[in-house]
């Protein structure tokens, strides 16, 4: 008895597993270049698209290589998605050499919006800033391409417009679930619509407050809730601020114009000690690829909340 009991339980698990099988092989397959695009895309797709993380998120995107692994999940996805030549340069030479059977560029598709936002993007915050310099020697321009900054995760406007492509774009793998990631981009909206009215009640009362953030990414969250940030340690994680940027931030650190720093998980910077030695600076973490959160409904809300209330804890 126990045997036949045994063997039973023996095949249903061998058929469950088999059928989780077919399941993973007819599902599509689009690869995300990092963390938040994958909470917004899994949002969408639900269990009908398979979502696929390429980049780690304890790794910046500015300073990221290749490997061969990420070249094998490059081959088997039936889409790639990326914010474009502007964020991951390591992804630009891939796809015109590789070819992913298809590649959906969040820059090009969002490039309407671009434009528009430009004005509210935090371009003028930068220009106060000693930034010029650092812009032509870069070569790529990283932040600051014709679309303006390229982190456009990090914007709460922009989010229903990168969830919109993904319900485009899992309608096309699959037509008879159009209407599923319709409902789901309407539930995104609506998640995403009560967090930001949150995160600009905690934050309105601090908009004065001035603040340091490690890279110069934040432009659109800082335009949306009015924010007061007075300088970054660096323009891009690569390269390490000049003497000249570091005296000014000490200068602005000295004059109590910041409050505080907003470090962040993927970058350490080493002179961070030697800027406010001697200055009574509060730290604190902001991480702009969501390292702790997993990816589920409500999760790219939750991603927004926590810098909504990692920026408080900084300043109140
Ligand atoms: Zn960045």
């Amino acid at each position: 008895m126990r045997t036949l009991i045994n063997k039973c339980l023996l095949s249903l698990i061998l058929l469950s597993g088999a059928m989780q099988q077919v399941v993973a092989d007819t599902q599509p397959r689009v690869l995300v270049s990092i963390k938040p695009l994958q909470l917004i895309f899994s949002e969408i797709a639900g269990d009908a698209v398979q979502v696929d993380l390429l980049l780690n998120p304890g790794v910046s995107p500015h300073i990221y290589q290749l490997k061969p692994s990420d070249m094998a999940k490059l081959s088997k996805a039936d889409a790639l998605v990326w914010v474009g030549p502007g964020m991951e340069t390591f992804l630009a030479k891939v796809v015109t050499s590789l070819k992913p059977k298809r590649s959906v560029q969040l820059q090009h598709e969002l490039s309407a919006f671009l434009s528009d936002a430009n004005g509210h993007s935090g371009r003028d915050h930068d220009h106060d800033h000693d930034h010029g310099a650092h812009h032509h020697h870069d070569g790529h321009h990283h932040n600051h391409d014709a679309h303006g900054d390229a982190h456009l995760w990090l914007s709460p406007e922009l989010a229903p417009e990168i969830a919109k492509v993904a319900a485009q774009l899992f309608s096309e793998l699959r037509p008879e679930q159009a209407q599923q990631f319709q409902q789901r981009l309407a539930e995104f909206n609506k998640s995403l619509r009560t967090a930001d009215q949150s995160n600009r009640d905690l934050l309105q009362p601090v908009g004065e407050k001035g603040f340091l953030v490690t890279h110069d990414a934040y432009g659109r969250f800082v335009g949306h809730y009015e924010l007061n940030q007075v300088g970054a340690l660096t323009i891009t994680p690569e390269r390490s601020p000049g003497a000249r940027h570091l005296t000014q931030l000490r200068t602005v650190l000295e004059s109590s114009q910041a409050h505080c720093v907003l470090l962040e998980p993927q970058i350490q910077p080493r002179y961070l000690n030697s800027l406010t030695e001697g200055l009574n600076i509060r730290q604190e973490i902001l991480d702009p690829l969501g390292v702790e959160i997993e990816p589920g409904p409500g999760s790219y809300a939750q991603f927004l909340t926590n810098l909504a209330e990692a920026i408080h804890r900084c300043l109140r």
